[in-house]
Order: structure tokens, then sequence, then C-alpha cells
């Protein structure tokens, strides 16, 4: 069983509608894909119909932007009920900040390059979920950069001086309130220190009191000694370990499948879960 929990689409930040993600999992060769998009469910319903239409299991999920001690982190949330309020609302309330985030981290880079909010609108469908990636595709239609990755490594990353936080519930905050919704919490990527800070292990420790079920130990931005210290970390608190690619399409280079989820985490995930799998 290929079982990769952890991929975005146009829903968000990924580069391929959440049918044309499904697609491409089914020709990964996975049996298993979890659509994650960033603080949404809108893509649910279109990578449902695919699942179907395709065979390919579906897991429905959304990566949930949170904060621990000044620090961002991100909770993957599986098989919640999406219109339960106290995640839904929650959800809402991230995408409104993001858009006014976004918008002034443009008027600073703009005060330095030709870029405009224009630019950014144009890179973006209608129910989009706003972040960096847009910005760097603005940039990047400019002629400004090559890439998203040039983007980031020269302007939007968050040690930056045009970076702007958005607002985020704490990170216990948010494990309770997947859980409220029939949710299954995982700690996405949390010893990334590649890309920013990361949190200490007291982090793990409050998350696992407030309900957290697992951590996404297997990606692509942890070091072995990261993959050490997360599974030791998941062992001292009982919690399932993951392991996903965070696909983005051609936002990203991770491929699907480069990291895969063992078939005993999957079951009880879903034994927790409020919202089926779906299969085919
Ligand atoms: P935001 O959610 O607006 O804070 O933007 C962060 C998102 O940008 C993350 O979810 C990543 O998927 C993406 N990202 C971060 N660094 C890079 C990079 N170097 N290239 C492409 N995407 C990136
Ligand atoms: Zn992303
Ligand atoms: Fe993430
Ligand atoms: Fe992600």
């Amino acid at each position: 069983m290929r079982i990769d929990l952890h991929t975005h689409s146009t829903a968000s930040d990924g580069t391929q509608s959440p049918a044309q993600v499904v697609a491409a999992a089914r020709e990964a060769g996975l049996d298993v894909v979890a659509l994650t998009d960033h603080d949404t469910t809108a893509g649910w319903a279109e990578a449902a119909q695919a699942a179907v239409e395709l065979g390919v299991a579906l897991v429905r999920g959304t990566e949930v932007s949170a904060r621990a001690q000044g620090t961002s982190i991100h909770l993957l949330s599986y098989l919640q009920d999406p219109e339960h309020p106290a995640l839904a609302e929650e959800l809402g309330r991230v995408r409104d900040a993001r858009v006014g985030r976004a918008r002034q981290m443009v008027e600073r880079i703009g005060r330095d390059l030709p870029v405009t909010w224009d630019d950014v609108l144009e890179q973006v469908g209608g129910d989009v979920v706003v972040g960096r990636p847009h910005i760097a595709d603005a940039l990047v239609a400019r002629g400004l950069v090559v890439d998203r990755d040039e983007a980031f490594a020269r302007l939007l990353h968050s040690d930056g001086r045009y970076h702007v936080p958005h607002y985020a519930p704490d990170g216990a905050t948010a494990v309770r309130a997947i859980r409220a919704a029939g949710g299954v919490p995982v700690f996405a990527h949390p010893g990334a220190d590649a890309r920013g800070r990361i949190v200490p292990d007291a982090v793990f420790d409050e998350l696992a009191a407030a309900g957290l079920a697992g951590v996404e130990v297997h990606h692509r931005d942890h070091s072995p000694r990261q993959v050490e210290r997360l599974t030791a970390i998941a062992r001292r608190l009982g919690l399932l370990v993951t392991g996903s690619s965070d696909y983005h399409g051609a936002g990203k280079v991770n491929r699907l499948g480069e990291n895969l989820t063992d078939p005993a985490a999957l079951a009880a995930i879903e034994e927790m879960g409020t919202t089926e799998v779906l299969r085919p």
C-alpha cells in the first residue's frame, strides 16, 4: 500500500486542480492520497469526484496554520466534519487574515520593485487561499525572479524585511478545534529547521495534552537527525508516525510518494476521524 497524506492543489498554493492532484496520485502509483490544502476544505468536493472516477482512495484533510511560542507551525487535520463551527470559523479567520497580510507584503515589496496587488490577483483564481507562493508567482510573471524558490530565498522568507505575519490560532487551540470537529490532528513537518524556526520538545508535550494524534516524521525537509528526534518524541508521547510528500505540483520539487505512511497509521487515523476515507 502506497499512502501519501499531504498534498496541495489550486484551492491553496499547489499548481494543479484537486482533480489533477488525484490523477497525478494515480499516475504516481499511490493507493491512497490526502488532499490537505492550507486553511480550507474548498478542494474536497472536486477531489472526491475525481477519486471515485479514477479509483484512488482519498483522505480529505486540511493543513491548519497555527502558532506556538511565537513560531509559525502547521497542523494537518484529517477527516474532520468540514461544517463544524469550531474549526470552520477558525479557518475563516485565518483566510481573512491572509488576504490583508499578503496585501501588506506586496505593498512593502512594491516600494522597491515593480509589483502590485493586481499582479497577485492575476495569480489567484476564485476560491483560493492566498499565500506567499502567489506573491512569488506574481514576481515570476514580472520577470523579477525565476521561480518560487528564488522568490522565497530573496524576498519572501520569514526573517526578511518584507515579511508580515498573519493571524493564526495557538497550537493547542487549533488541536482542540480539530478534535472538536471530529478531525485527527497531526503535527506537519515539525523538524523543518532549514526553512525557518522550529519548536522545542515542550511544545509536543503541550499539543499532545490538547489531543494531538500524530507527528509527520518522514518529510523531505527533515534531516536524519530530525527524523531520529521526532521518532523518539512520537514514541515517548504515544503518537502516530506519518510520512508524506507535501506535493505542490510544479510549485515545489516535492514528488508524490517520496515519503509514505504505514497502513497501520492510516487505519488508526480512519478509526478516529469523522469523515470517511473514500475508497474505490
Ligand atoms: P504562507 O502560507 O503564505 O506563509 O507561505 C508558506 C508556504 O509557501 C508554505 O506552505 C510552503 O508550501 C510554501 N513555500 C515555502 N518555501 C517555499 C519555496 N522555497 N518554494 C516554494 N514554495 C515555498
Ligand atoms: Zn504550501
Ligand atoms: Fe506546511
Ligand atoms: Fe503543506
